[in-house]
């Protein structure tokens, strides 16, 4: 399988910092920032700062250390802002058409700080 990335898009963007955004934690391999449109209390966005398009590209061609620092990073992510516990949280990606993926950069939405919708329409 063969992945082809547009470095044009809006989280490449982010990461040259061309356009702000609003940073819950940075790593030499990892970005975690506020969703511009939230769609719960938390909303954030784990992103990897390789050039992976998909959650499949990331998995299938990511070095070790960014697979890693990318997970590790979001278990961070979930302590700062308060989803470890029962409470709990979503973790979501879009690939693709039918998965609606409007942002070709993999990218990990984590929501949380209230009781979620089902999942599926
Ligand atoms: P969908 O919009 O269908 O969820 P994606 O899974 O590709 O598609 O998600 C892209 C996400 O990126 C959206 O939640 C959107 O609000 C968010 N987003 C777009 N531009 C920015 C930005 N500049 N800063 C932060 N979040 C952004």
């Amino acid at each position: 399988m063969s992945w082809t990335y547009d470095p044009t898009n809006i989280f490449a963007r982010i990461l040259r910092g061309e356009i702000p955004n609003r940073t819950v934690m940075e790593t030499p391999h990892t970005l975690v920032f506020h969703d511009i449109r939230p769609l719960a209390p938390v909303h954030v966005l784990a992103i990897p700062k390789g050039a992976y398009v998909s959650l499949d590209h990331f998995a299938a061609e990511a070095a070790e250390v960014e697979i890693m620092d990318f997970h590790r990073t979001v278990a961070k992510t979930c302590a700062i802002l308060g989803l470890t516990g029962p409470d709990g949280f979503r973790a979501i990606t879009n690939a693709g058409a039918h998965g609606l993926q409007e942002v070709p950069h993999y990218h990990l939405h984590i929501l949380g700080g209230r009781v979620l919708g089902r999942l599926v329409e």
